[in-house]
């Protein structure tokens, strides 16, 4: 058997019965990721041995004792490498500290096993940003998995993995779930903690779970959420039991479905699975009605200038003085941090520091940065008014199914536009879910996609509740 086929909740119950140790379970993952994923890319790193001395002291009667979880490579856990997928940190950075998540990932008594490759620090929406290595969607290897958590979305679905964490800041949980045929979950800004995860976009990244069912995620979410006194923007809001809230009735549900999602640009092909998801819901009582978020058009715009802007300034740390690559090059204290910049960041990283440190630089500032701060409000505003008439938003994830390696890489504005569907949610601050709902058939693989669910603030249980409900329907 490969343990890495189970779900959480059938991994849990394997150790009950005393069917698998946590040390098996460990040592037959390794042997999947051995076994397929050279041919995927999904992993950066793992340590096997480390694994299986956390293993030696699980407590099983914990939530998620001996189960072992896949990071993004952006989330520090101590004694882990943690390279962002850049070549800046690569082979030159291991975390000295757990992340918040991970500290409490531990407590649920999880083990964390494996780094999970991504676009270079989470910039990107098909993980050929990857400083180190493509990663391939397991549906086509000539596809991309999606970003920017494409080695957490890739490695669940090909079964090298229970489950996964991964981090959201324009749609990088969401999208290559969607693509990959996986749950992924952005919670609600400030449901779960952001100390230790490295900064892309503040005021955007949330940390969330990537895994094969809706129960997985709501057992993850569980263990992850919360305040921290780390993180002053994590909320002090107590968390709901999300596991409570699966396999509850959704008659009366009101379902919301913003025209401006379902306009020009939509794959046909996508459109039919996510209008039949639809359907399925309404079969179970759920109401659907139209609703407008007429401020759609400038999220994308909006979304570039604040997220870039932000990662400008939190990526001024990477100097070569204090983390990672140090330039051999440079003869001077200025010569170091442009030389160990050039050598140690990517292009499309490049071009996103450039972009934010001119929309804040002096002359600029009013123009864009400030102006695009205006538009996030009213974007915000859009989704209060949408939420107070439905209970949640359904959607498309992504316009197409997963497009081929190389198709946009030249053409960072196309793929910046396929966006469009997400990353409103995080200028709004509101949590959403991908729940798989079916394939396409294109050029001769099934693709899968999936059905986007956007909730109120601190909303998630509703999504769980609508998508276990879709899930079970389907
Ligand atoms: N695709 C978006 C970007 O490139 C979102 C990335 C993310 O959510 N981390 O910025």
């Amino acid at each position: 058997m490969n343990v890495a086929s189970l779900t959480i909740a059938q991994l849990r119950a394997a150790y009950q019965s005393g069917d698998l140790t946590p040390a098996d379970a460990l040592k037959s993952i390794a042997g999947a990721i051995d076994k397929t994923d050279p041919g995927i890319g999904g992993y950066l790193s793992y340590d096997l041995e480390q694994a299986l001395r956390v293993a030696e002291t699980a407590d099983l009667s914990k939530p998620l004792g001996g189960v072992p979880i896949a990071l993004k490579d952006l989330i520090n856990a101590e004694g882990h490498p943690c390279s962002c997928a850049s070549k800046m940190l690569h082979g030159k950075y291991t975390s000295p500290y757990d992340a918040t998540v991970v500290r409490k990932l531990r407590e649920a008594g999880a083990i964390p096993f494996g780094r999970a490759n991504m676009d270079e620090f989470a910039m990107g929406s098909s993980n050929e940003n990857s400083g180190i290595q493509p990663c391939r969607n397991p549906h086509d290897t000539d596809r991309i998995p999606g970003g920017s958590s494409g080695g957490s979305a890739a490695i669940v679905a090909a079964q090298t993995a229970i489950a996964a964490l991964g981090t959201d800041t324009g749609g990088s949980i969401r999208q290559p779930a969607s693509h990959c045929g996986v749950v992924g979950l952005k919670p609600t800004y400030g449901r779960v903690s952001r100390f230790g995860l490295v900064a892309f976009a503040s005021s955007l990244d949330q940390c969330g779970p990537l895994t094969k069912t809706v129960e997985d995620t709501a057992l993850l979410l569980q263990a992850i959420a919360g305040p921290c006194e780390r993180d002053s923007t994590c909320l002090d809001e107590a968390v709901p039991d999300y596991t409570a809230a699966l396999g509850q009735d959704i008659s009366g549900l009101k379902v919301g479905l913003p025209k401006e999602y379902f306009a020009e640009g939509l794959a046909p092909s996508v459109k039919e699975k996510v209008e039949a998801a639809l359907k399925t819901l309404e079969g179970l009582g759920a109401e659907t009605v139209e609703i407008s978020l007429p401020n759609t058009e400038h999220a994308v715009a909006t979304y570039y200038i604040i997220a870039t802007a932000e990662a400008s300034a939190n990526l001024a740390r990477f100097d070569g003085v204090r983390y990672g690559h140090r330039s051999a090059e440079a003869d001077d204290l200025l010569g170091v941090y442009e030389q160990s910049r050039e050598e140690g960041l990517g292009a499309e990283v490049k071009r996103r520091i450039l972009l934010g440190t001119y929309v804040l630089s002096s002359g600029y500032y009013d123009a864009y940065y400030l102006r695009a701060q205006k538009v996030r409000t009213l974007i915000r505003e859009d989704f209060s008014r949408a939420f107070e008439q439905v209970d949640v938003i359904a959607s498309p994830v992504s316009p197409t199914p997963a497009f081929k390696i190389g198709e946009k890489s030249s053409d960072p504005l196309s793929m910046y536009l396929a966006d469009i569907y997400t990353i409103s949610a995080n200028l709004a601050g509101v949590c959403g879910i991908s729940v798989p709902c079916g394939t396409v058939a294109e050029g001769g693989s099934e693709l899968p996609v999936g059905l986007q669910l956007l909730g109120k603030p601190l909303g998630e249980a509703d999504l769980l509740k609508t998508a276990h409900a879709v899930e079970q329907a389907l």
